[in-house]
């Protein structure tokens, strides 16, 4: 029988929420884990190995000694996986990095603010060579699931490369904008099947800017709509705020 891979799990400035989702696999995550030697993954287990093939990293960097611990993922490990928005795209982590730097750490740490070191969030890319992405807050443990299987078999893990929109009308939803109401399904990476869009709220951008976004036409939209420029810096903000992108 073949060597299992030895696969560890990190987190940087996260909710360990993807964790948790994989976690939340339950009975299948027994099956994936067949085909797997996990060496750490500290939400469900206290195994602490140093030596993995694989590095799944949920979280953003936030600190300059985050860097240096990040390097030494990448050097370990031959594959390393960004998991989550915040990882991938840096996520609302990111929001920070629209106010001054005294103000947010004022915010968070108050009169002990001096003593913590931070600086602008960013996704594990911005450090570090990223082999692979499984986007979305929180990931679709069905996703995990997908990556894994082509990882395993020796496959560059995909996404889809369409905006959100296309699993939208796939759901039969009302277009937002139909409703008087912004999206950003129209720039965002499909993959979700447009969850939020169903449950009847809008997209975020969770999932990041589609490979092909055309943000002169999303412009375009909304302005048809109404929607002027703050509040659609403000929406592409909450999760895109680590792209150069502006609507
Ligand atoms: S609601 Fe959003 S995701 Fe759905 S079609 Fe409209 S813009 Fe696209
Ligand atoms: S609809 Fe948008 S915000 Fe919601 S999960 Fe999908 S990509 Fe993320």
């Amino acid at each position: 029988m073949a060597k299992k891979p030895k696969v560890a799990f990190f987190d940087f400035a996260s909710c360990e929420g993807d964790q948790l989702q994989i976690a939340n696999l339950e009975e299948r995550l027994l099956d994936i884990l067949e085909h797997l030697d996990v060496v750490s993954f500290r939400e469900v287990s206290s195994r602490r190995g140093e030596d993995y093939d694989i590095a799944f990293v949920e979280g953003s960097i936030t600190r300059l000694q985050d860097e240096d611990r990040l390097r030494g993922i990448r050097a370990q490990a031959k594959i390393l996986v960004a998991l989550g928005a915040c990882a991938c795209i840096g996520g609302i982590n990111c929001l920070k990095n629209f106010l001054a730097e005294n103000v947010y750490r004022e915010e968070v740490y108050g009169q002990y603010a001096r003593w913590y070191g931070t600086y602008a969030a960013r996704p594990l890319s911005a450090v570090v060579k990223v082999d692979a992405e499984i986007h979305g807050c929180p990931i679709d443990p069905n996703d995990f699931a997908r990556q894994v299987k082509e990882l395993l078999l020796g496959k560059a893990p995909s996404n889809p490369d369409y905006p959100v929109c296309v699993d939208c009308k796939k759901a039969g939803n009302i277009c937002r904008y139909d409703l008087g109401r912004p999206c950003l399904g129209i720039i965002t990476r499909a993959g979700c099947g447009a969850v939020c869009v169903t449950q009847g709220a809008h997209c975020w951008g969770c999932r990041g800017l589609s490979p092909h976004a055309n943000l002169d036409a999303a412009r375009l939209v909304m302005d048809r709509a109404g929607f002027g420029r703050k509040e659609a810096q403000n929406l592409l903000r909450f999760f895109l705020g680590h792209t150069a992108a502006t609507l």
